[in-house]
């Protein structure tokens, strides 16, 4: 049974920064990585963005020559945490003196459609996705979250039919203020989008070569292919079974530790105490899984670097972009600086007075400014906030 001293469950970005962390502070102890992917760490961005665009395949993998023993296409299915062992589906095991889990999450499904539709997550998804818009077709895209918007805006550029069909009110509406996600939907719909705004699909129906889409309203669309992104669930499964505690992810401290000795978490599994907002989080975005990850490494390596970072997230969608930090709940009371109304300005999530999320719509360079305003007790008012971003 092959031993290594650091072994980390998980093949995406939180386990590649996660064994750059270890080399950081031990630059010879061994590690090991299991990943069900059939390829090596690579950025998961690019799938939805820039691949689009044009970035080359072999610009997106991780690993550039770090000494990590990789073994790919196999799923951990057990954990010893008293013997500090786990099994692969191959029945191959592992023993290890430090486990990281970086399991991540799996795509939430529909009960219907099955291999019909395409649950966008992976490069492989990318590959057949990228490959389907080759030529010309029509589109369903479900969702109006990230991987919806980016898809369809993705698609769109490709010169393809989209449609996209999503519960929400509007674009985003999970992250923006209703006035925003709303301006959204005209401007998709500005840029060649079909958008069925509140439209839950209820039902998909193979016919010939095409594929009907229904929805709970009575309406029908056929279409030649239907991906999906409605969000993801949290790999836990395999820490439950371990006795590891879990609550909306695998429950870590501010070392990233589980309540195992020894077994560490990090990235989308993780949920983590974020000390700047002062509430549990469970965060699945780029900045959240390398700096959780490489946190993760280090601590278990023998540092103890606590975990307070508040990350941030970005999205563009056509011409426009953003970048993000703190709370984005429009639950909130919410606060838009506009330079440009919807086109450039910054959006204040507030609560009592205090700023818990910034949006910087097409505002650049002021994440940090934002996290200053976000650790700011205020109290703030929109008078205070107005013109304050960007410095
Ligand atoms: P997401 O952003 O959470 O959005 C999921 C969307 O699907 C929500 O609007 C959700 O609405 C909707 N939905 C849920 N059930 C549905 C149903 N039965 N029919 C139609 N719509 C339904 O998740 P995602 O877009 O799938 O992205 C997956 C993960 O990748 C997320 O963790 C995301 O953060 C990450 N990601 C991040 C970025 C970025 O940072 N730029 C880009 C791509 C992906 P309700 O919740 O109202 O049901």
């Amino acid at each position: 049974m092959p031993h290594f001293k650091y072994l980390i469950i998980g093949g995406g970005m939180t386990a590649d920064s996660a064994s750059a962390g270890i080399r950081q502070v031990d630059p010879d102890g061994s590690i090991g990585l299991v990943s069900a992917e059939s390829h090596p760490p690579y950025d998961r961005p690019p799938l939805s963005k820039g691949m689009w665009k044009g970035k080359p395949l072999e610009k997106i993998f991780r690993q550039k020559g770090e000494d990590v023993q990789v073994y790919l296409g196999r799923s951990v299915v057990s954990i010893d945490s008293e013997g500090k062992r786990v099994e692969d589906d191959q029945g191959e095991g592992y023993s290890y003196d430090k486990l990281l889990l970086a399991t991540g999450g799996t795509p939430r499904k529909l009960p219907f459609g099955g291999e019909d539709i395409i649950y966008f997550r992976t490069l492989d998804d990318f590959k057949r996705l990228h490959e389907l818009s080759e030529g010309k077709a029509k589109f369903a895209v479900i969702g109006g979250g990230f991987i919806g918007s980016e898809i369809a805006s993705a698609l769109a550029n490709r010169d393809q039919e989209v449609i996209m069909a999503f519960p929400e009110e509007g674009i985003g509406s999970l992250i923006f203020p209703p006035d925003l996600a709303l301006f959204l939907n005209d401007y998709y719909r500005q840029n060649g989008v079909e958008v069925l705004a509140g439209e839950l699909v209820s039902g998909i129906e193979r016919r010939g070569d095409k594929l009907a889409l229904k929805t709970k309203s009575g309406q029908e669309h056929l279409v030649d292919h239907v991906v999906a992104g409605i969000g993801i669930l949290p790999n836990t499964s395999l820490a439950e079974a371990a006795d590891i505690r879990v609550e909306n992810g695998i429950l870590v401290d501010k070392y990233m530790r589980t309540n195992k000795a020894e077994i560490y978490a990090a990235g989308d599994v993780a949920n983590f105490y974020s000390p700047e907002l002062d509430m549990r989080l469970r965060v699945e975005h780029e900045d959240n899984a390398l700096t959780s990850g490489r946190i993760a490494g280090r601590n278990m390596a023998g540092e103890a670097v606590p975990y307070e970072h508040l990350s941030m997230f970005y999205s563009d969608l056509f011409e426009l972009g953003y970048e993000a930090v703190g709370e984005l709940n429009p639950k909130l009371e919410t606060y838009s600086d506009w330079q440009e109304p919807h086109q450039k300005g910054v959006v204040y999530y507030l609560d009592e007075g205090r700023v818990r999320g910034v949006l910087l719509w097409n505002v650049w360079d002021q994440v940090d400014q934002a996290r200053d305003l976000i650790a700011d007790p205020g109290p703030f008012s929109a008078t205070d906030l107005k013109g304050r971003l960007p410095e």
